[in-house]
């Protein structure tokens, strides 16, 4: 217990207590005390509000007790460097840690209030694009889970991911301004601030260098409990906000150019103004370098204040007590400004301040694509941050004369892993990769296949120079989240089954095995299903004013629209069958309904242009009469956390389809097949597996390996070939072509198509006859629905290996070396 309630404490307080009535008091009063509304007046944000503030109270206790905790016991703390924390609402996934859902809907009914009507106002908050940020927050919630000492940093956007409008069939951008309904959540921590510098020049005072910074913006704290689930223990997620700070120029303000001084404060304060809607490619723009500096410097002088203020002001055993995590390279920054803080503010010498640094750091690997690799203009990165350039350079230094010394001297391998890209004057680049790899004693690639192409293609040569430090680290996701709060009524009935342990333990799944066979269990996962499908159309049919059919078969792609995930190879098929339910309509066809989302970041016309098209040729398929309803194509506009919440448990076929060799992980194809949906993918990413946890006969892998999609590649593709060979792919394209599917401007798509037509870069083509053969064979196992049921079942128990927990023990174990905290209730 925290403060101790025994006698001698003067801290005496009303503890919150866990029941109908303290609860409903504990609403009312939030309401009125802190919110300042009365009851009879107050709307359904004021509930929702004063709900997670009573929520909040019965985490906070534990919240505190993990951090004294892990004060106490000196542990060794792990902290987890993210520019995406991708959270998704907070308060059922609360209500659930902490077992009071339940309490609360009857607490909140004697109100007058239905949380499930709460629950759905709270906003979303994307401060991430995709799969990195959201694998970021499962960390977080396993990380709480599991009691490890842990914690987040990262940035507190005002304005997250876009909110995406469809408007005549096009995407269109509109800001979240997801602050503006409020934070209950959240402690503002007024006393954590930090002095952020940028520009200004370096000298030499001797052999030290001097940093004289030109500009200074500060950091402020914002903490968000992350609770963990059926435990005391609590995990914090520390987002920094920019502030102008002193940058306020009082001169101008004096002179009455009131404009010119606010305005010099917003462009300071832009460092977390907005995230970048992009999470592949990085075109090299200042302000993102800058946030990237903002998140590390921030985060670095935090955790050195509490390791000096736990150990007595030392830093010497920092490297025994502390393990940073860097997801992805967007905060590798951070080792230069460790290198930094080390040797010019700590006058630690340099060899022992890189021996301390590479103990501490470790990186985790998100992509293949080389030239998604960040890098940075050398001149850029020298304007804004000179002293950690110069800091780059003395490590590749370094680093160059240990590759000569004891790997190789062959020229051409040293131009390779220097971690400056050499090129005429403007031109030379840092890379952020290779810098990540050299500063760690650890790099993870995200699922097997990925990690063993990573030291086999892009960190080949760093193989060879450090064999032992590359590791694989498969990808996972939280089991609350995504079946308890997701689907409760799966989730109830495997309680019936197994107990409910298995949201602390998913390996405890495998128990439903022994029960696989009984009727009753496929009964009931059967009509849990079904029931999920007609919440999704009645959430298709109030949004869209579309009406599907929950008997047909749920068949969805929900991922951010890029050309590797293939979302255009999807839409071909669609149009394939089309064309084959016209050629006979009497055919007993499988009745299916195609659901797709996800956002294309602004700039990327392609992926906009998928979204356009899917959209013209859902309009005409889906008013097209002859079809009798058996085919439907949906748009769901605004993906997001929440509405993976919804779709995923309504999926029958999970779509997976990226180019084999392309996407390193995926984690949406884990939350699919929990949730019982059949997988329908290449043998890519944690697709493979998935396959061999489940067993072949219940998934459908197709199309080329990636063996065979680098000999496509090496011998010469020519999708032309494939155009002509198959007739139903040539029909398909004439006919997007013609404008078959927009009549009104019929050369929307030239561009999207004579790239597929001519380039195909991600192969579209060469797995188009695999691909609908595939689908064909769906058709076929839906049609037995005992035969479906069955492979949904083996999905789901054979689910174990993917939960987050097991992946965070594995980091814990095999990487950050930190171990669980005793947080007693
Ligand atoms: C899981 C998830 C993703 C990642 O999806 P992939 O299909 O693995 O790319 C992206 N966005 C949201 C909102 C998610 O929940």
């Amino acid at each position: 217990m925290l403060m101790s309630s025994s006698n001698h404490s003067p801290f005496v307080y009303n503890r919150p207590e866990e029941s109908v009535d303290a609860f409903k008091k504990s609403i009312v009063y939030k309401l009125i005390f802190l919110i300042g509304r009365s009851p009879e007046e107050a709307s359904q944000r004021d509930w929702l509000n004063a709900t997670l503030y009573a929520v909040r109270d019965l985490v906070t206790e534990g919240w505190i007790s993990t951090a004294k905790e892990a004060r106490d016991t000196k542990a060794r703390r792990v902290y987890y460097l993210s520019m995406e924390f991708l959270m998704g609402r907070t308060l059922s996934n609360a209500l659930i840690a902490e077992g009071v859902y339940d309490l609360a809907k009857e607490a909140l009914n004697e109100l007058g209030v239905n949380l499930e009507d709460v629950l759905e106002k709270e906003v979303d908050p994307g401060l991430g694009n995709g799969g990195l940020g959201r694998l970021a927050a499962c960390f977080m919630d396993s990380i709480a889970t599991l009691g490890l000492p842990g914690m987040g940093y990262g940035i507190r956007y005002e304005y997250g991911m876009f909110q995406q409008h469809i408007e005549n069939g096009r995407q269109v951008e509109k800001p979240d301004a997801w602050l503006e309904k409020g934070t209950p959540w959240e402690f503002e921590r007024p006393s954590k601030r930090y002095a952020i510098r940028f520009g200004g020049h370096i000298h030499f005072e001797g052999r030290k260098c001097v940093w004289e910074s030109a500009e200074e913006i500060t950091a402020l704290a914002y903490d968000q409990i992350v609770p963990g689930y059926d435990t005391a223990a609590s995990a914090t997620l520390r987002l920094w906000r920019a502030n102008a700070g002193d940058t306020f120029d009082l001169a101008k303000f004096n002179k009455g150019d009131y404009f010119a001084a606010i305005e010099e404060r917003n462009e300071s304060e832009n460092v977390s103004r907005v995230l970048y809607p992009d999470d592949s490619t990085w075109n090299g723009r200042e302000l993102r370098l800058r946030q990237e500096y903002f998140l590390v410097s921030a985060s670095l002088q935090d955790i050195i204040r509490r390791h000096k203020w736990q150990n007595g002001g030392s830093i010497e055993n920092l490297a025994d007590k502390v393990a940073i995590h860097l997801n992805d390279t967007h905060p590798a920054l951070a080792i230069p400004e460790l290198m930094y803080i080390l040797v010019d503010q700590e006058g630690i010498a340099w060899q022992k301040a890189w021996d301390m640094t590479r103990r501490i750091f470790s990186y985790t690997c998100h992509t293949l694509m080389s030239e998604a690799l960040e890098t940075w203009s050398v001149d850029m990165m020298g304007k804004i941050l000179p002293r950690h350039l110069q800091m780059i350079f003395e490590i590749n230094d370094y680093f160059l004369e240990y590759v000569k010394t004891y790997v190789t001297t062959d020229v051409d391998f040293i131009r390779r892993v220097s971690l400056i890209e050499e090129g005429e004057g403007h031109a030379r680049k840092v890379r952020m990769g290779w810098l990540s790899v050299v500063g760690s004693h650890k790099v993870n690639g995200v699922a097997a296949i990925h990690s063993d192409l990573m030291v086999s293609s892009t960190f080949a040569d760093f193989a060879r120079i450090y064999p032992d430090r590359f590791t694989n680290v498969t990808n996972g996701i939280t089991p609350r989240r995504w079946l308890a709060v997701a689907n409760p009524e799966l989730s109830a009935l495997f309680d019936q089954y197994i107990g409910t342990e298995w949201r602390k333990d998913l390996s405890l799944l495998t128990e439903l095995k022994a029960h696989i066979d009984k009727p009753e269990l496929q009964k009931a996962v059967a009509e849990i299903k079904h029931a999920n499908k007609v919440k999704l159309a009645d959430y298709i049919w109030q949004e869209l004013g579309i009406k599907v059919d929950p008997n047909a078969l749920f068949d969805v792609q929900i991922k951010r629209i890029h050309e590797y995930k293939r979302q255009i190879m999807n839409l071909l098929h669609i149009v394939a069958r089309y064309n084959a339910m016209l050629e006979a309509p009497e055919k007993e066809w499988v009745p299916r309904v195609f659901i797709l989302a996800g956002k294309a970041a602004s700039a990327y016309t392609a992926a906009k242009d998928t979204i356009n098209l899917i959209n013209d040729v859902a309009t005409v398929i889906n008013n097209d009469e002859r079809l009798k309803g058996r085919l439907k194509v949906i748009f769901i506009p605004n993906y997001s956390v929440s509405l993976a919440q919804l779709i995923i448990p309504a999926a029958d076929i999970s779509e997976q389809i990226s180019l084999a060799g392309t996407e390193a992980s995926g984690t949406s194809n884990m939350k699919f097949a929990l949730n019982g949906a059949l997988t329908l993918g290449t043998l890519d990413g944690a697709n493979v597996e998935i396959l061999q946890n489940v067993g072949e006969e219940h998934i459908f892998i197709f199309g080329n390996t990636v063996e065979q999609v680098e000999k496509l590649r090496r011998d010469g593709y020519y999708p032309i070939d494939y155009y002509q060979k198959d007739e139903q792919l040539r029909k398909v394209m004439d006919q997007l072509n013609s404008g078959w599917f927009s009549p009104r401007d019929a050369n929307r798509y030239q561009n999207l198509l004579s790239a597929l037509q001519f380039h195909d870069y991600y192969q579209a083509f060469a797995d188009f006859r695999s691909y609908v053969d595939t689908q064909a064979k769906v058709d076929e196992k839906y049609r037995d629905q005992k035969a479906w049921i069955n492979s949904t079942l083996q999905n789901i128990v054979n689910m174990s290996y993917f939960s987050s927990d097991r992946t965070v023990m594995d980091y814990a174990e095999k990487i950050w070396h930190v171990s669980p905290l005793d947080v007693d209730k």
